[in-house]
């Protein structure tokens, strides 16, 4: 389901391993469409052409969790009367897509979260700006992503202001954590319970949009071991088969989880070039019952997105850089350069990964 960047960089896996992929969206002249996938472009709503897509594959995937409800339902209620494979589960893709059930779910595996109240009825915008410390994040329960929907308050009185401004309550507000570093762990489980993991990376973000990926993070031993046992009780709470990523806060010794995204991560794009398996050959392999690798070693990789505004093929810097044999470039076919648009990625694994991109800016 989805047919932009990730699809495009799992059907580069998918397609030379023999498989066939089909890609469902409304999206014409997709980026996976670019690399060889079958294109199916209607609207998630159009059920009968859902199901003649569905009819169509063996097994099923997501490169994205906002799925629309009617989407989603259409899918479940054929996968009961088939043999399709839908990896992940939708019931993992109903938790990924909703804050709420998203953090509850990371409590009840024992994962510390920020402290999270829920606004969903008029007792609740009353009540929570008494109960949560300042400062907060009003953001919006569903549909939200790269910091879409957040209002920061710093008083009670900001967030009853920005409350009283809602047109309808599905919402969640969070306390504040003045994090030091952000972390994310790209993480893989299969039918039979198997696990594969990359370490952790450290991210750095830039308008609430991921900007680099030091993979790996060298954080502290301690604070890595925690990191993948976080991840591994999420898995095993949710029974999640396939590949996910998730996001961590880290101030010294503590660490608060974000969120988790269903499906292979930006954060997880240094996989590509890491001497080893990519995070799309782990979503192949637990998609399609494939072994899971004895081990996954480590070359040390920076990644650096490349959004609308620095997409220059022709600039001095691009051609110099591909000079280089330590950085490659990943686009993603798209034409229009949009400000914030994911365009591509470079993955530089050469001496020095730290400074790779410091003179970029
Ligand atoms: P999200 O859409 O929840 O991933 O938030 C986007 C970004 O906003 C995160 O990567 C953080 O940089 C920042 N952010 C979100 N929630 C919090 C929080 N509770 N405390 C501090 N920073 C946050």
């Amino acid at each position: 389901m989805g047919s932009g960047q990730l699809a495009r960089m799992f059907a580069l896996e998918a397609i030379p391993n023999g498989y066939e992929v089909s890609v469902y969206s409304p999206e014409q002249n997709s980026p996976a469409g670019g690399v060889g996938a079958k294109e199916f472009v209607f609207d998630y709503e159009d059920k009968d052409a859902l199901l003649s897509f569905l009819r169509s594959i063996d097994a099923l995937t997501f490169e994205f969790e906002n799925i629309p409800d009617f989407a989603l339902s259409t899918i479940e209620d054929f996968e009961r009367n088939s043999d399709l494979i839908v990896r992940p589960s939708t019931s993992c893709i109903r938790i990924a897509q909703n804050r709420w059930k998203e953090k509850s779910a990371f409590r009840e595996a024992g994962i510390p979260t920020v402290n999270f109240f829920s606004v969903f009825t008029e007792q609740d915008k009353n009540d929570v700006p008494k109960k949560v410390g300042y400062p907060c994040i009003l953001k919006t329960n569903t549909m939200g992503y790269d910091g879409k929907g957040q209002v920061k308050c710093k008083s009670e009185d900001e967030l009853i202001t920005a409350l009283s401004s809602l047109k309808e309550l599905n919402h969640i507000v969070e306390e504040f954590f003045p994090f030091t570093s952000e972390a994310s762990v790209i993480f893989a489980r299969f039918q039979d319970g198997t696990i594969s993991h990359y370490r952790p990376s450290l991210n750095i973000h830039k308008n609430h949009i991921l900007d680099l990926t030091f993979h790996p993070g060298n954080f502290p031993s301690m604070i890595e071991t925690k990191l993948v046992d976080y991840a591994k009780k999420l898995a095993e709470k949710i029974d999640y088969i396939g590949v996910f990523g998730i996001e961590f806060f880290i101030k010294e010794d503590r660490i608060l989880c974000n969120e988790f995204a269903p499906r292979p991560h930006n954060s997880g794009h240094f996989s590509q070039d890491s001497g080893s398996l990519s995070q799309f050959s782990l979503q192949l392999r637990t998609l399609c019952n494939l072994p899971a690798p004895t081990e996954i070693p480590v070359r040390p990789v920076t990644m650096k997105n490349i959004l609308g505004e620095d997409y220059k093929p022709e600039s001095k810097l691009w051609m110099e850089t591909l000079k280089n044999p330590h950085f490659r470039l990943h686009l993603y076919g798209k034409t229009e350069a949009r400000k914030g648009r994911k365009m591509g990625h470079w993955n530089y694994s050469g001496p020095k990964p730290e400074s790779a991109f410091e003179h970029w800016e």
